[in-house]
């Protein structure tokens, strides 16, 4: 199943709408689609989101098996093994789609900010989270409405840099158009989707 982007980004949406009006079709799970995914699968997008258990894209778009590659980490925070999943992803699978997912009151960020108040970081890897979300409470310290959310969208826009800088084929796919690439905020109160630009 090849898709363009714009068909890949369609299905995502057209789910995330079933997954809104409570009339999920939860296809592609069932027992003779596994058998037919067990030799090859063709995601048709991949989604870097938040561990956080109240956001799992399979759930929020109503997708299936074979449907997603979905990458989750703390925050969205990308590292090198984040990078070579994405290079997988569209070497490999030629997934047309890439999205970054955060949500509201993500408690990644949330503890960014508080360590940006508090002057103290955390210990162990946590405190490596914490630095790599950083310069985007950095940059609306200053901006005037809620700090936590403003952090959780310039976090998903920095996410989003990263990952075209770090990763040459998804630059270099983004360029030709064979890949499109995209930020979202995922509301936890209305459960609603929102594009970031
Ligand atoms: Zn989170």
């Amino acid at each position: 199943m090849i898709m363009t982007s714009d068909e890949a980004l369609r299905q995502l949406l057209d789910g995330h709408q079933r997954y809104l009006r409570s009339q999920p079709l939860h296809q592609h799970q069932e027992a003779g689609w596994r058998v037919t995914l067990a030799f090859s699968q063709h995601p048709f997008a991949l989604i870097l989101g938040c561990g956080d258990s109240r956001v799992p894209p399979e759930i929020i778009f109503d997708q299936g098996l074979g449907d997603l590659f979905v990458i989750r980490t703390a925050g969205h925070v990308p590292d090198t093994a984040v990078f070579g999943s994405i290079e997988y992803g569209l070497e490999e699978l030629n997934i047309p789609l890439v999205m970054v997912m955060g949500h509201e009151r993500c408690g990644a960020v949330q503890a960014a900010v508080k360590a940006m108040d508090t002057g103290k970081g955390s210990p162990g890897y946590l405190g490596d989270i914490i630095a790599a979300i950083m310069p985007a409470v950095a940059q609306v310290k200053d901006q005037p409405g809620d700090m936590i959310d403003n952090a959780v969208r310039a976090n998903v826009t920095l996410v989003l840099r990263k990952l075209q800088a770090h990763v040459p084929v998804l630059a270099a796919r983004i360029q030709t158009d064979q890949v499109k690439i995209v930020g979202a905020r995922h509301d936890l109160d209305t459960g609603e989707i929102e594009l970031l630009g």
